[in-house]
């Protein structure tokens, strides 16, 4: 077989789509049979329970849309070079196309795939996708990168981007398909354990489902998304983070939706591409400063004196939703039932556990790692180094969110707090009964435990908090980014 009619691999990652997917339509348009593959590999092992088990519900979606189109999805398991490799022999493709990702192990993966394949002489090539703006376009008046969300903001918010692609009309495929693993083989599920039948009931996988999302987020949310979206109880939000994260939906076409809301009228369609901008500034920080994901953003911070112990109690008692704060335990509860927080309620969840409890945000990034099924590399390091205060463009760390103060602007009846904590309530709405069943035995806690006494006095955790504050940061010099 000739190249230029041989197979095109097409290796899925974090695009599990087949709308506004420019590298994918580029493959079917060649007209040449197309192969869509995932490989599970050391970084699929290395996530946390619930964006695997997640991950899982996505890839079965995915396969039935591929299905659907006539096309398949070639699971395999082991190192991509060598799955990609043996794909190619087995197959005779010329070709393995991916979609980019950012994060520093992905890049270095990649480039090592991307050498060796066309050492090999494989058109091997990658194509954006995952982002509105690639991170490297993006430069200040200087030419560095945006440390600070607001100019960022100014600077991409009239860039033009290109409308999404549609999907391909024709899915290409190969005369013969290769093998594929099962994906039930995998057991994506596994570390879930009990709270896999729970966490199930509240997901949506899927490219339809998010498109369906959007279009009800479109027509009944955006225009009170400005005022609306930090009320806890309310359904103000896209809630598209799930799908953004597995690229079940691509975010041009969330821009130009947005757009054209704008353009329409809608009054809070500029705040949800703000918010969707958010995303983009974590992508760009990622690129330009990976230390990101596991050092402290900013200089001067390693010797804060966070507490670095797992079994710290108040650590332990902030993962189990009783802290006895309860805005704090609704917060956890509803990561732990649905795989999703709200933000305010993320804000708030992160600034008690480094503020109140003096944790380091990295064990709270790690707990938010294994739980949310909207996990993301990027926006969890910036979420949390935002708030514990080392981080990019940060409110200062004296700035403490009060839970209390919080929740009586945020949840003024206290239906967020009813809806996930079942203790002191006669008859517990399902969701807060949810969370008994979700949890492992081990923790010992049933829908009869006594409600959770505080772990920490709002005043003296503040107090605490402020004094570490100002015995480290003393000396001017200190602070500085890194
Ligand atoms: C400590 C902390 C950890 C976080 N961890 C994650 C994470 O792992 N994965 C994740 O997707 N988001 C994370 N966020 C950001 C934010 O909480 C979620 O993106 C948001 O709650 C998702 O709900 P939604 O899809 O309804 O958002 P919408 O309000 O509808 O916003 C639309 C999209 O914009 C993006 N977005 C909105 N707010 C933010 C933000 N503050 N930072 C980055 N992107 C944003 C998301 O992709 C979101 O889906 C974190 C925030 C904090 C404070």
């Amino acid at each position: 077989m000739t190249q230029a009619k041989s197979p095109i691999i097409f290796w899925f990652r974090r695009d599990l789509r087949l709308a506004d997917h420019p590298g994918f339509s580029a493959a079917c348009a060649t007209g040449r049979p197309v192969i869509p593959v995932f490989v599970h590999d050391g970084r699929v092992e290395a996530l946390g329970a619930a964006p695997r088990f997640r991950l899982g519900l996505g890839l079965a979606a995915f396969a039935d849309s591929l299905n659907a189109a006539g096309s398949r999805l070639i699971l395999r398991r082991g190192d991509p070079l060598a799955e990609l490799r043996a794909l190619l022999a087995e197959t005779g493709a010329g070709a393995v196309w991916w979609s980019r990702l950012y994060d520093p192990a992905s890049i270095a993966q990649d480039q090592k795939v991307k050498a060796a394949l066309r050492n090999a002489g494989c058109d091997a090539r990658s194509f954006a996708g995952h982002l509105l703006f690639e991170p490297w376009t993006v430069e200040t008046g200087t030419g560095g990168f945006y440390k600070v969300y607001s100019p960022f903001w100014r600077a991409v918010r009239g860039i033009d981007v290109a409308p999404p692609v549609p999907v391909p009309t024709r899915l290409p495929v190969p005369s013969v398909w290769p093998g594929s693993d099962r994906l039930e083989s995998w057991h994506m599920d596994a570390a879930m354990g009990r709270g896999g039948a729970v966490v199930a009931r509240y997901q949506s996988p899927g490219e339809e489902m998010a498109l369906r999302k959007l279009d009800v987020f479109v027509d009944k949310r955006i225009d009170l998304y400005k005022q609306d979206r930090d009320n806890l109880d309310a359904e103000a939000t896209s809630g598209l983070s799930d799908h953004l994260s597995l690229g079940e939906i691509g975010p041009r076409t969330l821009w130009h939706r947005g757009q054209e809301a704008i353009r329409s009228g809608a009054a809070g369609a500029e705040h949800f591409l703000k918010e969707l901008v958010w995303r983009e500034f974590a992508y760009h920080l990622m690129y330009h400063s990976p230390h990101i994901l596991d050092r402290n953003w900013r200089a001067g911070w390693e010797t804060f004196p966070w507490s670095e112990d797992r079994d710290n109690p108040g650590f332990v008692a902030w993962c189990r939703g009783r802290t006895g704060e309860p805005l704090v335990d609704a917060a956890m509860r509803e990561m732990y039932v649905t795989g999703r927080m709200h933000n305010r309620a993320r804000m708030v969840a992160a600034s008690f556990l480094t503020k109140h409890l003096m944790v380091h945000w990295k064990l709270g990034m790690d707990w938010f790692a294994d739980c949310l099924t909207d996990w993301d590399p990027a926006s969890n390091a910036m979420g949390w180094q935002w708030v514990a205060g080392c981080g990019p463009d940060a409110a200062p760390f004296f700035r403490v969110f009060n839970p209390e103060t919080q929740a009586a602007k945020f949840d003024a009846g206290g239906a967020y707090r009813k809806r996930w904590i079942a203790e002191a309530q006669k008859q517990p709405p399902q969701t807060a009964l949810d969370f008994f069943s979700a949890i492992p035995r081990a923790w010992m806690l049933d829908r009869d435990a006594s409600p959770a006494q505080p772990v920490v006095s709002l005043e003296a955790g503040r107090k605490r908090a402020l004094a570490a504050y100002s015995d480290q940061f003393s000396t001017p010099s200190n602070g500085k980014l890194a």
